[in-house]
């Protein structure tokens, strides 16, 4: 089951829309498309879902062949929450036509190509002078060689994490059973990178080489657990 995404624009369903979406080309439009002003960009349509403001190569076009692929249903037509899971839907459908998204077995599996990554800028990378330390504050240690863009477990499946590097600024992508206790892992939309967060890693952090601070993670029994890259030349 992937997180819940980009519910703005999703609630408000007040108005009768007047103006044609240049997308499924029905009258799905509350404002003038033509206008060049925050309601007319910022609006969606409540017929397909697409997004006026939506600038990328033929967003017009792809985004109708993702809602095809749905099942051309109406949007607004769906009660709150199926119209967040549909829009969710049609929206991966359509980022799918320009990135990497890993499918729904490759989630659940955790295999994925390496472009889930490298295509957001993240190097793999294997580096014999760095290793990758965490400690838990029950006394538990372990030392990783340090290899981003890779899935790394601790003691269990659900305690996993990947590392992340892009321009010498490093990330902790953090597993489902790491997450806990962050106030900020809402269903709101966390930022960044569609099609690996938040549907496997549900929030991403800086680690912060050289330096020494070390990021901290809490599982569900509240324990914490503290990451750090460090150099493994003396
Ligand atoms: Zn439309």
């Amino acid at each position: 089951m992937r997180a819940k995404l980009f519910t703005f624009g999703l609630k408000e369903d007040k108005g009768t829309p007047e103006y044609v979406c240049p997308s499924c080309n029905r009258i799905g439009l509350l404002f003038d498309p033509a206008e060049n002003n925050y309601k007319a960009q910022d609006q969606l349509c409540r017929i397909c879902g697409f997004r006026i403001s939506d600038k990328h190569d033929n967003a017009v076009k792809n985004w109708n062949d993702a809602w095809t692929e749905c099942g051309r249903e109406i949007l607004f037509d769906k009660p709150y929450e199926e119209r967040c899971e549909y829009y969710r839907k049609t929206f991966y459908s359509f980022y799918g036509k320009y990135f990497y998204v890993a499918s729904d077995m490759e989630i659940e599996n955790k295999e994925f190509d390496d472009k889930l990554f490298s295509q957001y800028g993240f190097l793999h990378k294997k580096d014999d002078t760095k290793k990758i330390l965490v400690r838990c504050d029950d006394g538990n240690f372990w030392e990783f060689s340090y290899e981003t863009n890779t899935i790394i477990y601790l003691d269990d499946l659900k305690k996993y994490f990947a590392v992340g590097e892009d321009h010498e600024r490093f990330y902790l992508f953090a597993g489902d059973g790491l997450t806990h206790g962050d106030s900020s892992a809402t269903d709101a939309y966390r930022g960044g990178y569609i099609g690996f967060v938040p549907d496997m890693f549900p929030l991403y952090y800086p680690l912060f080489y050289p330096d020494d601070r070390e990021c901290i993670l809490m599982d569900q029994d509240k324990k914490k657990y503290y990451f750090k890259i460090e150099c493994s030349v003396a």
